[in-house]
């Protein structure tokens, strides 16, 4: 990464921790993807339950693999036949490990879901959420981190799926009904009722899409 872009990400991160604080969340700024593992491993405990939505950002820092073959109580969907199941065991976990699909300087996150097992954890589910958010995702205000949820992040996704959706064959959204769409719920997170309930870890680099 360009040293300007990396010195503007590290100050660009202490403003949204300022505003993630005042929203009854919590902030921490890693300068790269060691650091982050090493402030995500320490806000899980031992022992504890955990669960996640496919999550490129974890993957990308190597917390995915830590939490797999660490000594916690993994709740891995893709074991699960009855997908019911497995998303309703989520809901008891201690910890939901997401990214966002955007959010804004001031510490508002944006998530969109097809199917709602994401968004609904996220919003009232397990003990503790935490968040891995590269600095790519930040924008500067709501309106733009939604307009990436839908333009860049969803199109993405449908990629990633294999997805019969306008994006995923043009790279743009269209506001479309499609019955493949996966822009079904949006949720805003403006602030936490839950002290400790939200955590978001702000890497220095580029992570998930
Ligand atoms: S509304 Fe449709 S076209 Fe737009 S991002 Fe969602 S799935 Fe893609």
């Amino acid at each position: 990464m360009n040293g300007n872009v990396y010195k503007k990400n590290e100050l660009l991160a202490s403003v949204v921790i300022k505003g993630l604080q005042s929203r009854n969340m919590s902030g921490y700024y890693a300068k790269d993807k060691d650091e982050a593992l090493k402030i995500a491993l320490s806000l899980i405990p031992e022992n504890s339950t955990v669960t996640m939505g496919g999550c490129t950002s974890s993957d990308e820092i190597g917390l995915t693999d830590a939490v797999k073959n660490g000594e916690y109580k993994f709740i891995d969907r893709s074991q699960y036949e009855d997908k019911r199941a497995a998303m309703l065991d989520g809901y008891n976990a201690d910890v939901f490990i997401s990214s966002v699909n955007g959010m804004s300087d001031d510490g508002v996150l944006i998530n969109i879901d097809g199917n709602a097992n994401r968004v609904s954890a996220i919003a009232n589910g397990p003990k503790k959420v935490l968040f891995i958010v590269g600095m790519n995702k930040i924008c500067p205000d709501v309106d733009t981190a939604m307009k990436r949820a839908r333009n860049v992040a969803a199109p993405a996704n449908a990629q990633r799926f294999g997805l019969s959706t306008p994006c995923a064959s043009t790279g743009k959204c269209f506001d479309c009904k499609s019955p493949d769409t996966i822009c079904c719920q949006f949720l805003i997170t403006r602030y936490s009722r839950h002290k400790d309930r939200i955590h978001v870890i702000l890497v220095n680099d580029e992570l998930g899409f």
